[in-house]
C-alpha cells in the first residue's frame, strides 16, 4: 500500500498478482517495438509499451524484479510469475509498461512502431489468419476443470492471496 491519493488513470500487474502499477496520468506516445531485445524480453514478436513520466507512476503492490538489458535501460518483471512489466532507459524521466499488462490493455493504443529492421514479415498476414475464440475451443469437461490463477483484471485489498497458495 501506498499514500497515494490521486486516482489512477491506468492500473495493471503481473498475472500472478504479486506486482500491481498504477498510473496517474495518460501515456504519450504509446508504441510497439520490434527490436530484438523487445521480441526476447516479452517472448513474442513485438514489445507494446505506454510511456508515462516516473513521478505519474507508482508500484502499487510488491517489488518488480530488475534485468539490465543494456548499459542503459532497466527491464522489470515479477520474480514470482515472469510476467514483463516495465522499461525504462536509466537517464530518462520516463517508465514504459508493457500493455499487456494493463488492465484494460485497449486503453492505450500504439501510436509508433520502432525497431522495425527487426519487425518479423508474417506480422503483415495475422490480420487474414482465421480467428478461433479461446472458450469454444476448449472442451466442456476441461473447462469444468480450469481452475484460473492468473490475478484478476483490477486491484484487490491488501490482504489478497493467490488462489495457487491454497493448491500448493
Ligand atoms: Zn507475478
Ligand atoms: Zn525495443
Amino acid at each position: 500500500m501506498t499514500s497515494e491519493t490521486r486516482k489512477p488513470v491506468l492500473t495493471g500487474g503481473c498475472q500472478c498478482g504479486a506486482v500491481r502499477y498504477a498510473l496517474y496520468a495518460a501515456p504519450h506516445n504509446v508504441h510497439i517495438c520490434h527490436c530484438r531485445m523487445c521480441q526476447k524480453a516479452v517472448g513474442g514478436p513485438f514489445a507494446a509499451l505506454a510511456p508515462v513520466k516516473r513521478s505519474d507512476f507508482v508500484w502499487t503492490r510488491g517489488a518488480p524484479a530488475a534485468f539490465a538489458s543494456s548499459s542503459l535501460a532497466l527491464r522489470n518483471y515479477c520474480r514470482d510469475c515472469g510476467t514483463p512489466l516495465g522499461f525504462r532507459y536509466l537517464d530518462s524521466e520516463t517508465i514504459s509498461v508493457t500493455l499487456g499488462s494493463l488492465d484494460r490493455p485497449q486503453d492505450a493504443r500504439p501510436e509508433t512502431q520502432y525497431g522495425v529492421e527487426s519487425r518479423v514479415d508474417w506480422l503483415d498476414g495475422v490480420n487474414a489468419l482465421p480467428r478461433k475464440v479461446m472458450e469454444t475451443e476448449m472442451p466442456a469437461a476441461r473447462k469444468a476443470q480450469r481452475v484460473a490463477y492468473q490475478h484478476p483484471d483490477h486491484d484487490t485489498p491488501p490482504d489478497w492471496k493467490p488462489p495457487y497458495t491454497a493448491a500448493r
